[in-house]
């Protein structure tokens, strides 16, 4: 056996053992990936979903006063904010509130130029559908009650 021919057996050794360290190593490591949709791996504190509007803790209500400042603030037009005030009430409660999620950059312009802090971004991020339009207009009062009728906004 000449020398070559050894030197070639050992470099061959050498590359498997480190090709065997790398295969080791990868096995015992805790996989990051999670087996979605029945697990989910958790959220970043800072994760933006689409915006939500905020309860009043005391009543229940929208927070919202239906200034439509956020409206005004959104540069892709994403949301429309109608509203009027409750008999006997300085404060205007919104009547419609919706949400152009498909045209939303989560600038978090809205959210930032509310008065009342009345907006929010939601944890929901496996937002998919067949159809754009339930993203196109989102009802963001749907699930609160409103103090004009007393009602819950329809789900
Ligand atoms: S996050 Fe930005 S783009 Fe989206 S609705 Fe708010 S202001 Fe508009
Ligand atoms: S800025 Fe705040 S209070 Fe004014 S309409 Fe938007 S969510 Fe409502």
């Amino acid at each position: 056996m000449n020398w070559s021919y050894a030197q070639n057996i050992i470099t061959g050794l050498v590359s498997l053992v480190k090709g065997m360290q790398v295969t080791m190593t990868t096995m015992l490591t805790p996989s990051p990936t999670v087996e979605w949709p029945s697990e989910t791996a958790p959220l970043p504190p800072r994760f933006r979903g689409h915006i939500m509007l905020v309860a009043d803790e005391s009543t229940g209500f929208a927070r919202c006063i239906a200034c439509g400042a956020c409206s005004r603030a959104c540069p892709s037009n994403c949301i429309q904010v109608i509203g009027e005030k409750p008999e006997g009430v300085k404060k205007k409660s919104p009547t419609l509130f919706q949400l152009d999620f498909t045209k939303c950059s989560l600038c978090g312009l809205c959210v930032e130029s509310c008065p009342v802090a009345a907006l929010a971004y939601s944890r929901d991020y496996a937002l998919a559908g067949p159809d754009r339009q339930v993203y196109s207009s989102m009802d963001l009062l749907t699930g609160f009650a409103s103090p004009l009728t007393e009602q819950c906004h329809e789900l």
